[in-house]
């Protein structure tokens, strides 16, 4: 069956986005190993992209595909957080303008963020519809070009080469990758590129128990929307499965886990003393899976686990660090 993104569209964003994002360190974390049941565990580190989030690479692929035409009208995206930093970032790089919306209670420090590399940032509304609508007065009014944070396929495209640049960089097999799981976008492209490139390897998704769009979606057999719950995991805070993401996720991933907050707690302490990474709440629910035993970590398993992003507020996480 043709899927959404094709292991060419993977390879072309691979090529493209190059020049401007890192190739992030993949480590074994021997430490956090000792936590586990023998496997070898392999940290894919996102916390080290040039924004602090493996955003950057589905941002950096859209914007290349724009035409100077466009890049000269500008860009704007609707985000509370790592795409709006990805979206300035890339936006002042290629010289474009960047309009970006944002919740009205959004923290001032994703504000500083987004305006750090020169973007506008526009405070309305407080929910998604009200910034999805924001963005569209704004398209209407003065042409911006979309950048849209998950069902853009040249985002997933991009997105995807978190997974492919960590299964070159490792040597000999891999069992399993873990992947962080918001709007799906990274899931959608991770997992379907490690498919394409070698069916064996298991995908493995790990979503809050507060917000499980995507076990709720399975389950029905569609997209569907939960109520948001509440989760620490603020980068996974999406309550809407977008149907793009719901078929990506439906043929590419084996396992979906659903995980709790305790679990995400811990797991950001054993990454930041175990592993030495600092790592967002959103990056670590993967580990977390493997503290509550939902992940065979039995010896003879080589485990990739994507660490998506590190990008914290230092009172919250000074406060998560002391328990
Ligand atoms: C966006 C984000 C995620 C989730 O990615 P989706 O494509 O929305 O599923 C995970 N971790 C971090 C750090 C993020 O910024």
């Amino acid at each position: 069956m043709e899927q959404a993104i094709s292991m060419q569209d993977i390879a072309q964003a691979a090529e493209r986005i190059r020049p401007y994002i890192k190739k992030t360190p993949l480590v074994r974390a021997e430490k956090l190993e000792a936590l586990f049941g023998g496997a070898e565990i392999w940290l894919k580190l996102e916390n080290f992209q040039i924004t602090g989030s493996f955003k950057l690479r589905g941002v950096a692929n859209k914007v290349c595909t724009l035409t100077e035409e466009e890049l000269k009208r500008g860009v704007t995206a609707a985000s509370s957080g790592n795409h709006a930093q990805a979206v300035s970032y890339m936006a002042a790089l290629r010289g474009a303008h960047a309009a970006i919306v944002m919740p009205e209670n959004a923290p001032q420090a994703k504000v500083d963020g987004a305006r750090g590399f020169g973007a506008e940032v526009i405070l309305h509304g407080f929910t998604g519809e009200d910034r999805d609508q924001k963005c569209e007065e704004l398209i209407a009014r003065y042409g911006y070009s979309l950048i849209h944070s998950h069902t853009d396929p040249a985002v997933i495209a991009g997105h995807a080469t978190a997974a492919t640049e960590a299964l070159e960089q490792m040597e000999g097999k891999v069992d399993a990758v873990v992947i962080p799981c918001g709007a799906g976008s990274l899931t959608s492209g991770a997992a379907r590129a490690v498919k394409g490139l070698n069916p064996e390897i298991a995908t493995i998704a790990v979503e809050p128990a507060a917000v499980p769009r995507f076990t709720q979606s399975l389950a029905a057999g569609h997209p569907v929307t939960v109520d948001m719950g509440q989760t620490i995991a603020d980068g996974l805070r999406v309550s809407k499965a977008e149907s793009i993401n719901y078929e990506l996720i439906r043929d590419n991933v084996d396992t979906l886990l659903t995980i709790e907050e305790n679990w995400i707690e811990q797991a950001v302490r054993e990454m930041a003393f175990r592993a030495k990474v600092v790592a967002e709440p959103s990056g670590c629910v993967g580990i977390a899976a493997a503290l509550a035993g939902k992940i065979d970590t039995s010896a003879g398993k080589r485990l990739i686990f994507l660490i998506t992003g590190g990008n914290v507020d230092g009172e919250f996480y000074s406060r998560l660090l002391r328990g």
